[in-house]
């Protein structure tokens, strides 16, 4: 058997990317703000439905100069149940995170615990939307309003997610978005700031590209975080496959849930009313109930060639450079260490046959055995 992997990039039609290919062969204009460029920036913004976006080489840069653009300092309220890039941005940054409590059913920033871990040196706070789940972005405005704090997202997993029919990225200051290679839209690499207003977008610019305001002005220490001709054309094919992907993908998720309702000890994620889901991971949680340890069903499917991955196992608070934080004491993020010690993430992507999924199903369910 062929291994299964947890994703599989979708890729564009090779031959209109040839065209694309060409057309800038032509221009040999590369990168800077190219025709591509600025075309994939106002397509992606009327796609996602928000105001301004800027396009970065990857999501990691970009979420470094969304911190750099707001001027955060001092300390950020976040989550440990997330990529480390979230909070790397913040050391790299010179910003001390602050670990608070995730809730027990989605792995979301809980924010309920987040005042009591406020302190004079709090400027912001950075939720995931982790697996494109919507974070309680209600709440979580009232107390930026109330302490007078910004907030962004790390918004890694939710490209094209929707609360109320509006995109889950107009909330807070800022949104930052990964088109990696493993995310539900790619551009091999790639990422985004979404913003309200002209003038931050314009300053994000700035900064990605050196500081650079026009030929001889520099305004701010920089860095390079262009996306590229390439890349933007890549993108902008992927956009006309999106929307056919994530039905794809719903259609995955909804095969696994028939396939692992009652199976004693398996805990899923059911859709949330009033939110439109990406279906960008498929995690199980593997509870006390069920016969073999999360570990022991992880090394199973591995046997059997599937290669799911336990995002987000170990928590950021684990990995060493961030062992000694105040905040990192795990007898308070109680809830981080159970999801984390809970979670699988199973194989999805819009091409993952049915046969494949129902074979994952029937290994999960020891009884079949
Ligand atoms: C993928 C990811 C990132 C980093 O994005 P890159 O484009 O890989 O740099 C940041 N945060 C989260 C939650 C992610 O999943």
């Amino acid at each position: 058997m062929k291994p299964i992997l947890v994703t599989q990039p979708s890729l564009p039609d090779l031959k209109e990317f040839t065209k694309s290919l060409e057309k800038i062969w032509e221009s040999k204009w590369l990168t800077n703000n190219g025709q591509f460029h600025q075309e994939f920036e106002r397509e992606l913004a009327k796609h996602l439905g928000v105001p301004y976006i800027s396009l970065f080489s990857n999501g990691t840069l970009a979420l470094m100069t969304a911190l750099q653009v707001l001027d955060i300092q001092g300390e950020v309220i976040t989550t440990p149940y997330s990529f480390v890039a979230t909070t790397h941005a913040m050391l790299w940054n010179n910003i001390t995170p602050v670990f608070c409590d995730i809730d027990l059913v989605y792995g979301n920033l809980d924010p309920d615990k987040i005042e009591a871990l406020i302190t004079d040196k709090t400027t912001a706070i950075v939720p995931v939307h982790v697996y494109g789940n919507p974070v309680e972005v209600e709440k979580i405005e009232k107390i930026a309003n109330k302490y007078n704090l910004k907030v962004i997202y790390d918004a890694a997993h939710a490209f094209g997610v929707e609360k109320d029919k509006k995109s889950i990225l107009n909330f807070g200051d800022l949104s930052v978005l990964s088109f990696h290679a493993t995310k539900t839209f790619n551009t091999i690499e790639g990422g985004a700031i979404v913003c309200h207003d002209a003038e931050t977008k314009k300053k994000i610019d700035y900064l990605k590209n050196f500081g650079f305001e026009n030929e001889t002005s520099v305004v701010q220490v920089g860095i390079n975080a262009k996306m590229n001709e390439l890349q933007a054309a890549f993108g902008l094919l992927q956009l006309k496959n999106i929307d056919r992907d994530i039905v794809k993908r719903k259609k995955v998720a909804e095969i696994y849930q028939e396939g692992l309702n009652h199976i004693k000890g398996i805990r899923f994620l059911n859709d949330i009313p009033g939110v439109k889901h990406n279906y960008s991971y498929f995690p199980i949680f593997i509870e006390k109930d069920y016969p073999l340890t999360r570990d022991e069903l992880y090394q199973k499917l591995k046997d059997h060639q599937i290669f799911a991955r336990r995002y987000f196992y170990p928590l950021i608070s684990d990995f060493e450079m961030y062992r000694n934080l105040e905040s990192t004491n795990p007898t308070k993020l109680i809830n981080a260490v159970i999801v984390a010690n809970e979670v699988i993430c199973l194989p999805i992507y819009p091409k993952l046959d049915e046969e494949i999924i129902l074979d994952i199903s029937h290994l999960i369910n020891i009884s079949n055995e």
